[in-house]
């Protein structure tokens, strides 16, 4: 609803209404039925756009709402993922691992990069006898920490799962 609407429509009911009261001094009683007629209009107009304005508040009500609840997610998202840290794999493979001083951090726990970068935690499953992740999302599969059959390796890294 544009506010000059609004105005409009209030400016109307006031120019009625001042008509109503000018018949009214003079005496005339056709001006006065008609004037009661426009400002009833006008009235009516100011009730559509009241009307309007509920509708519009509920939409941006919700909207607000909706956005609270994301910017919370967000939130629990950010404090959830500083636990975790950049990590490319002995393979090439880049995802995130739990930090070291976190329990998770004894396990295979793997994150996808691409998910947290879009701010979604979707942990990575091995596929390929292991030596790949799958992201469920649908980022395809990085290569993983596990070592080549024959021993050839590309990064270090300084907490390798599968080396106990
Ligand atoms: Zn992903």
């Amino acid at each position: 609803m544009d506010p000059g609407t609004i105005a409009a429509a209030v400016g109307g009911a006031k120019h009625a209404i001042d008509l109503i009261r000018l018949a009214v001094e003079q005496r005339d009683e056709l001006k006065a039925k008609e004037a009661t007629r426009d400002a009833n209009d006008r009235l009516l107009d100011i009730q559509q756009a009241c009307l309007s304005l509920v509708g519009e508040n509920a939409q941006l009500m919700k909207r607000n709402t909706d956005l609270e609840n994301e910017v919370s997610k967000l939130k629990d998202f950010h404090t959830d993922i500083a636990n975790y840290r950049l990590h490319q794999t002995v393979r090439g493979g880049i995802c995130y691992r739990p930090k070291p001083d976190m329990p998770e951090a004894k396990m295979a726990v793997y994150l996808c990069a691409n998910c947290a970068a879009k701010g979604v935690k979707t942990y990575l499953q091995p596929v390929g006898g292991g030596f790949s992740f799958q992201c469920a999302a649908g980022h395809g599969e990085i290569p993983s920490d596990k070592p080549e059959p024959y021993g050839t390796t590309q990064a270090d890294t300084d907490f390798n799962p599968f080396d106990r």
